[in-house]
């Protein structure tokens, strides 16, 4: 069986397909600049040279049929035809309140997700942009749904609403999400395997540490509470977002700076983080550059940058009444030395105690990082969110083959 996994966003198209006999990735690529007369192209078939193009694409269903084309090309491709694909998954960021996990596409949850723009009117939209498209090239192939906020539909409500009127959860669905469900989900099932436990035994928190970041308390396998909020920029100090702040600095910036709210939205957003703190970059390869050419701007947003996360990962500690294994995951998380170093150096009080070596060596495997006998176990596990959305495709495709063949 053969999956499409497709990551929409407004303007660009990333695609896996896989083959789930033995869940190789048969080719993965994206198109770039959706919308101009130079979109760019770029395809890379497992075993055959990458090509990239440069044409103009002037929306998600040319960039869809493009990418069909060359995964059937006698010269590029990895399938025969296009009928050899047997359902494609896709990746949406807001399931809000009405998806607790992963579904097939149909009329209904498309009217839902259409529901749900407001509360990602960047991500949403593009999302069903995608779906359509697919529905547009590929009439009558199963489609399924994969939610970034899925997974932390288990939180209670003291951890996911917040203490503001309640009128506005009421009206609006006021009240904190998370995301990187995905991730999250599959790093904890990936460290209870390393280590050998149930993971319904374990009191884990796990930190997907990439441009975008966010810690999760994970209780017996369940989210208990995680660090983003209704939107992605609550939480931990990220690339560009600042993550926790005062609210009243909204209304005061505005006031002083005589800015608009999407220029103070854009600030936050866009603007801050190690970005503005370091004055550097927001890529953590430059701040540790930078930190040890002994720039004192860089080592400054490191700093703040791990004392938060170390923070996060106390007071997780402290919602679960005990941790007993910590994950790192995603770009920093899985390849920053200097990072998982000058966090978990702070959280010795936890009888937490780091393997220096273990730490250092480069692996793309999933691996345990702390010494023996630390009384909270440190894992590196490798994210992989395409793969999850293959699998729950797979397995969604295939039971509703297997219920209409049996009706
Ligand atoms: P996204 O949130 O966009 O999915 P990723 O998980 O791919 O991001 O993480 C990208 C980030 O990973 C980069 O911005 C960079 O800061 C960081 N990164 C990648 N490699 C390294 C490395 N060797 N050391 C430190 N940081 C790294």
């Amino acid at each position: 069986m053969k999956i499409l996994v497709i990551n929409a966003g407004s303007s660009s198209l990333k695609y896996q397909l896989y083959d789930m006999k033995d869940e190789s990735v048969l080719a993965s690529g994206r198109v770039e600049r959706i919308g101009m007369d130079s979109s760019i192209v770029t395809h890379e078939p497992a075993d055959k040279p990458e090509v990239r193009d440069v044409q103009e694409i002037l929306d998600h269903v040319t960039a869809v049929k493009r990418v069909i084309d060359l995964l059937v090309s006698p010269q590029h491709g990895v399938i025969g035809a296009m009928t050899d694909i047997d359902a494609v998954g896709h990746r949406v960021v807001h399931g809000g309140e009405t998806f607790k996990e992963s579904v097939l596409v149909n009329a209904e949850v498309k009217l839902e997700i259409r529901n749900l723009f407001d509360l990602a009117p960047l991500h949403n939209p593009a999302h069903m942009m995608g779906i359509n498209a697919v529905e547009a090239n590929l009439p009558g192939v199963p489609q399924a749904v994969v939610f970034d906020t899925a997974f932390h539909q288990t939180m209670p409500d003291v951890a996911y609403l917040y203490p503001i009127p309640k009128v506005l959860y009421r009206r609006h669905k006021i009240r904190r999400y998370g995301f990187h469900g995905t991730s999250h989900n599959y790093v904890s099932e990936q460290a209870a395997k390393v280590l050998e436990q149930p993971l319904e035994s374990l009191k884990m928190i796990t930190c997907h540490i990439g441009n975008g970041a966010s810690c999760t308390a994970i209780l017996g396998g369940k989210s208990v509470d995680t660090s983003m909020g209704l939107t992605p920029l609550e939480g931990l100090m990220m690339g560009t977002r600042s993550g926790d702040l005062d609210p009243a600095i909204v209304p005061f910036t505005m006031n002083k700076e005589d800015l608009t709210l999407s220029e103070v939205n854009s600030m936050l957003n866009k603007h801050s983080g190690l970005l503005a703190i370091s004055g550097v970059s927001s890529d953590m390869r430059e701040i540790v550059e930078g930190m040890e050419d002994g720039d004192k701007n860089s080592k400054l947003a490191f700093d703040m940058y791990t004392y938060r996360l170390r923070k996060y990962i106390g007071s997780y500690a402290a919602a679960m009444n005990g941790v007993d294994t910590l994950v790192f995951t995603a770009g920093v998380g899985e390849n920053s030395v200097a990072l998982r170093k000058a966090v978990c150096d702070g959280l010795t009080f936890l009888g937490l105690r780091l393997d220096d070596e273990l730490n250092a060596q480069r692996s793309k495997q999933a691996r345990v990082i702390s010494a023996p006998g630390s009384a909270v176990r440190v894992l590196v596990v490798p994210t992989n969110e395409e793969l999850i959305i293959a699998r729950d495709t797979y397995r969604l495709s295939a039971a509703a083959a297997e219920t209409a063949a049996g009706e």
